[in-house]
């Protein structure tokens, strides 16, 4: 995510570190260098434009150019700015009515089937009962497509594809209220580019459901393309909001960073992959963070409590701390681990995380887990019991060498070390372990 955007500002900044002093010669410099780096990064150049005018403004202030950390006080000038841009603070849905629709719109491609899953999923998490309704009738493979995922996550689907969308629509909320859902998210038809047909069936839709939320799915990777998009349709339909798809691909920061300012709605979610638990509610700051290589550790923290079995978490803890963790927990810990998805997607969260070989690792945890694997229990409880013979059955086993094998149980009996002088107390966690 914004992988060019964040290293052309890190040189501007590391630029203006270092020096006790900086000269208003020095900022004006390092504003043009952010400029540049936000109009390659594909933002609107009104957006820039304000943007570098209000960090001039700022930055020549005196309180950069006296302090003793003019750097540091210049990041958070361009940190405050971008969070500005972005719209401030997180926008919920207002879900009012019950049951409460929300009409997802957008063009083909744009995620917009998917973001419907992914929405609901999310939703039934916070304690939901969603239903969906499949009326993209345009796209063949729409409905078929929502209906599988549906099932994947549960949730019923109203479909038929004898009916028009309208009929659909007006079915969805006689079928929602009948069986007591209390959110009913309605996929519509896109096309490939803006046309007036698409427009006048989506509102027709509206008129017919009165949404609480209309949602346009844009693609991240369109850039001001999907911003243009995103004007006409706000004109047509008033949207309530945004959802700003493939955030996880090499898009370069320009629709994030331009929608909200270009059409005064905010950005409610982004897609972050693939995957149906890929959606995230968007927050500004953390962003801006992310931005300006900081790191987002309160979504990870999110993630991790959204994703992972608290409770398993929380017993694997308790047996660490008594030295009573087994390759048996060990295994299933990988296993919760995965759920949180990529470990690329993860170090990308942390601030500052060392720049690992990501496959490498990913390859690493694979190896551990088939090793695990090809143990017994009785050999995952009890690992002394794993002789020469053992170690060669369950590498063969597991297609690694007696060598892997070694390497694991040697880094098991390590953390068996730490376990026991932790349950002694003799142990204190250094700072950042
Ligand atoms: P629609 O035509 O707008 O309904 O688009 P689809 O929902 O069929 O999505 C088009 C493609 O984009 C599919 O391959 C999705 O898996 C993919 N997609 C959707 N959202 C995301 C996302 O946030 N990240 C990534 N990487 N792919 C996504």
């Amino acid at each position: 995510m914004f992988e060019n955007l964040q290293e052309k500002l890190s040189r501007v900044f590391k630029n203006l570190s270092g020096r006790g002093k900086i000269t208003e010669k020095n900022v004006k410099d390092a504003v043009r260098e952010v400029k540049l780096s936000l109009l390659e990064a594909d933002v609107n150049y009104k957006v820039v434009k304000e943007f570098v005018d209000h960090v001039l403004q700022k930055a020549l202030g005196e309180e950069v150019l006296k302090s003793l950390t003019p750097d540091q006080q210049f990041i958070k000038i361009v940190r405050d700015e971008l969070i500005k841009i972005m719209g401030e603070k997180n926008e919920p849905l207002r879900l009012i009515h019950r049951p409460a629709p929300i009409m997802m719109v957008g063009l083909q491609g744009s995620g917009k089937t998917t973001t419907c899953a992914k929405l609901a999923k999310l939703l039934k998490k916070e304690g939901r009962n969603p239903l969906l309704v499949a009326a993209d009738l345009y796209r063949p493979a729409a409905v078929d497509q929502l209906v599988k995922l549906g099932n994947q996550i549960g949730v019923n689907v109203v479909h038929d594809y004898n009916k028009s969308p309208v009929e659909i629509v007006k079915e969805g909320i006689q079928e929602a209220e009948r069986t007591g859902k209390d959110v009913l998210i309605v996929d519509t038809a896109g096309r490939l580019h803006i046309d007036e047909d698409m427009m006048r069936e989506l509102e027709e839709i509206k008129a017919i459901l009165n949404p609480d939320e209309i949602l346009l799915v844009v693609d991240a990777m369109m850039g001001q393309d999907a911003v243009n998009t995103a004007k006409v349709f706000d004109e047509r339909l008033d949207l309530t909001g945004f959802v700003v798809t493939k955030m996880d691909g090499d898009a370069r920061g320009g629709v994030i960073l331009s929608i909200k300012y270009v059409t005064g709605k905010p950005v409610k979610f982004i897609g972050t992959s693939e995957k149906l638990d890929g959606l995230e509610p968007f927050h500004p700051d953390r962003i801006a963070n992310r931005i300006l290589g900081m790191g987002d550790v309160l979504s990870l923290i999110e993630k991790v409590e959204r994703e992972l079995d608290q409770e398993k978490m929380k017993k694997s803890a308790e047996k660490f701390l008594k030295a009573e963790f087994t390759l048996e927990d060990f295994k299933e810990q990988l296993q919760e681990m995965k759920k949180l998805g990529p470990l690329s997607s993860i170090l990308e969260m942390l601030p500052g995380a060392p720049k690992v070989d990501v496959e490498m690792s990913e390859k690493e945890l694979k190896k551990i887990e088939a090793i695990i694997n090809s143990m017994t229990i009785e050999e995952r409880r009890n690992p002394r019991i794993i002789d020469a013979s053992r170690k060669r059955r369950i590498a063969r086993g597991s297609g690694t060498t007696v060598q892997d094998v070694n390497k694991l149980l040697k880094s098991y009996e390590q953390m068996k070390v730490l376990m026991k002088r932790m349950k002694k107390g003799k142990f204190k966690i250094p700072f950042g372990f």
